[in-house]
Order: structure tokens, then sequence, then C-alpha cells
């Protein structure tokens, strides 16, 4: 069987709860599990968190199939709905929706009185991406008001920036101008804000990425932040090689011997998810020792240098993200995010769950 695997640990997604328990001790939480759990499974990750009062998501089906698994906690449509005739299956699992456009409140025409829909009224501070403009928001909620298949109503931004220097506060200002007076529950936060802006806690907090260990910040990992890494994704050593001073690695030789050399071939590539733009010196870890890529990373294959690990041989193992090796810095190096990263394991790596 081909050595590569990825673990998921269900321990690490607890712990990682519980961090966010501890930064929000007064909100409750929304577990953002879309895209598969940020590629850790969706079952298996809603379990894991059940501890919280509820998850956020994008698609309606993975939705129904929590509700049919029987998961009992709040479950929001992060986008709401995208077409009429989704609102019967809304209401009947009971669902809670992102109202974020005119569009959306035609449909909302349709609703039965007495649906005792939940809705999340998205405003745009600033990201620009979905939500009501400050200016058309003041209707919007009253059409929500005024609908009678509407039965709770929670006003919601998203940040920009909040893991970067410009921060929150110009989005906050707007946000409460708009929400003040209202007496509604509010939900700001995503991880960076959990992390780093009490203020933004308001009733409920959306915590995605730190969830699964990582971090929302450029140049931290999610363990210096107390997490832990929930993924690993590790494989063997399935061929070993000596170069001689000038022989490069794979296609397009980008990277070329200066001296004698032993590279190591580990099964992992491009169809597993991993980056292909990840360069030469891209940190990876055999037998235990941290080491680097070598040359382009191919679709089944990637190789690694073996200098300063004369213990490695065929099916010692590699380690490509988890544990020792941050998936923030393997994604840095190859100028993208962990979120990326995560999300991105391909459908043919198989998975397997531990504590
Ligand atoms: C994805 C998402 C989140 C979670 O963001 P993280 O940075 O992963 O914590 C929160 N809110 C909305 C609307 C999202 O789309």
């Amino acid at each position: 069987m081909r050595p590569l695997f990825a673990t998921i640990s269900t321990a690490a997604l607890k712990h990682n709860l519980s961090v966010v328990r501890r930064h929000v001790p007064r909100s409750r939480t929304l577990a953002v599990i879309k895209a598969n759990a940020y590629g850790h499974g969706l079952m298996r990750a809603a379990s894991a968190l059940s501890g919280a009062e509820g998850y956020a998501l994008l698609e309606l089906d993975a939705a129904v199939a929590l509700r049919e698994a029987g998961f009992g906690q709040r479950i929001l449509l992060l986008e709401g709905l995208f077409e009429p005739r989704e609102l019967p299956e809304i209401v009947r699992h009971g669902l809670a929706i992102v109202v974020h456009g005119r569009d959306q409140l035609r449909m909302l025409d349709e609703l039965p009185p007495g649906a005792a829909l939940e809705v999340f009224v998205k405003i745009n501070t600033g990201m620009n991406r979905l939500g009501f403009p400050p200016a058309q928001f003041p209707d919007a909620l009253r059409s929500l008001q005024s609908n009678p298949g509407v039965s709770r109503i929670t006003l919601m931004t998203h940040f920009a920036s909040a893991d970067e220097a410009r921060g929150v506060q110009w989005q906050m200002d707007l946000f409460e101008r708009l929400a003040n007076g209202a007496g509604l529950p509010a939900s700001l936060a995503n991880s960076a804000a959990v992390l780093r802006y009490p203020g933004t806690h308001r009733d409920w907090v959306r915590p995605g990425i730190m969830l699964y260990g990582c971090s929302p910040f450029t140049g931290s990992t999610g363990v210096e932040l107390g997490l832990r890494p929930a993924m690993t994704l590790e494989s063997r050593l399935i061929a070993v090689r000596d170069l001689g001073r000038g022989d490069t690695v794979g296609y397009g030789g980008l990277f070329a011997a200066e001296r004698d050399m032993r590279v190591g071939v580990v099964a992992c590539g491009y169809a597993d998810g991993y980056p292909r733009h990840a360069p030469t010196g891209t940190p990876v870890e055999v037998e235990g020792r941290m080491t680097r890529t070598l040359g382009r990373v191919s679709m089944d294959m990637l190789c690694a240098d073996l200098a300063g690990i004369p213990e490695a041989r065929v099916g010692s193992r590699v380690v490509l993200w988890g544990g020792g090796v941050p998936v923030e810095q393997v994604a840095e190096a190859a100028g993208t995010v962990g979120y990326e990263l995560l999300c991105a394991l391909a459908p043919r790596v198989p998975v397997r769950e531990r504590e």
C-alpha cells in the first residue's frame, strides 16, 4: 500500500475548542466546519467539537447530514440560501441562515408564517464581499423583523484584517453605529479576533482555523498560541539515490547538486494536496530530523535532502506537516497559508483517526 496517509487527532480538536472557551468565557461558539472541516472530515470534526453550541458551514447537504446524524445544536449556513427551493429543507431541518443581500430577502417572502427561521443578518462593514451595505441595512432589518416566518435575528459582520496590523476597530465603529439600539445579539469574531480582540466576542464567536490547531496569523504557529495541530500528513521514502555534483532533481532540473549528496524520494505530491509551489528548502522531516525539499514537487512524489541523516533509507518515516513540521511554515514557503493546505488534502489520501 502506498505509505502516504493523514492522521486526525480528535483529542487535539477537543483541546483547541477548550482554548477557544478560555478566550471567550461569556460567548457561545459556532465551530466553523466548512470545506469538510478544513479537510479534517465533517462528521469526525463535528463529533469531536460537539461541546460547541453550534456549527457553521456553507453546504446545505452537509448541514442536513449533520441533522440526520443527530446533531441538535445550532447549524448556520454561512452563505445562506442560493435558490428559493432550498427554503423548505432549511426550515424542515431547523437550520439557521445568513441573509446577506436583497435577493435573499426576496426569497424569504415565500417563508410560511410560523416557520421559525433563525437568521443572521450580515452587514458589510468593509470586507466588501457579502453583506448589506450600511445604507441598505435598516430596510433589510425592518423587512426581517416584519416577516412572520422569522423567529430570531442576530447581527453579523466579518473582519477583513483581524490577523493584520489594520485590525478591526475601523469595522467595529461602523458596526456599532448600525447595531446601536437594535438590541439584537451579534456575531463578529473569527479565530484571529477570538485570539486578539476580546471586545469583538459578543454573543456568538465563529472560530475556524484555530480549532484545527493552525495559527490565523502569519509568522506564528498554532503551537505558539497553545493550540495542537489536529492533522499530520506523513509518508515514507520509497527510493534513495546518490547524486554527484551537477546532477539535477525532478522536472525542470530546478535543483542541482553542488557536491555528492543523498536524496530521498517521498511518496507525496501535488495530487495529494502538497503544494506544487513549495520551492527547494521547504521544511520536511525525515526519520525525526528536519530537512528540506529539493526541486519541483511532482504529482505523486517529492524529494528530500538526506544530508546529515545517514540512517535514512527506503521506508524511513517522513512528516510533510503536523508534529514537528508546522503546516504554517510549509505554507509560508509555498506562498500560501495553512488554511489552503489543510483544505486541499486530496480525497485519495487515506485518513486515520486517533485520540
Ligand atoms: C470561514 C469563516 C470564519 C472562520 O474563519 P477562521 O479565520 O478560520 O477562524 C468565520 N466567519 C465566516 C463568515 C467565515 O466564512
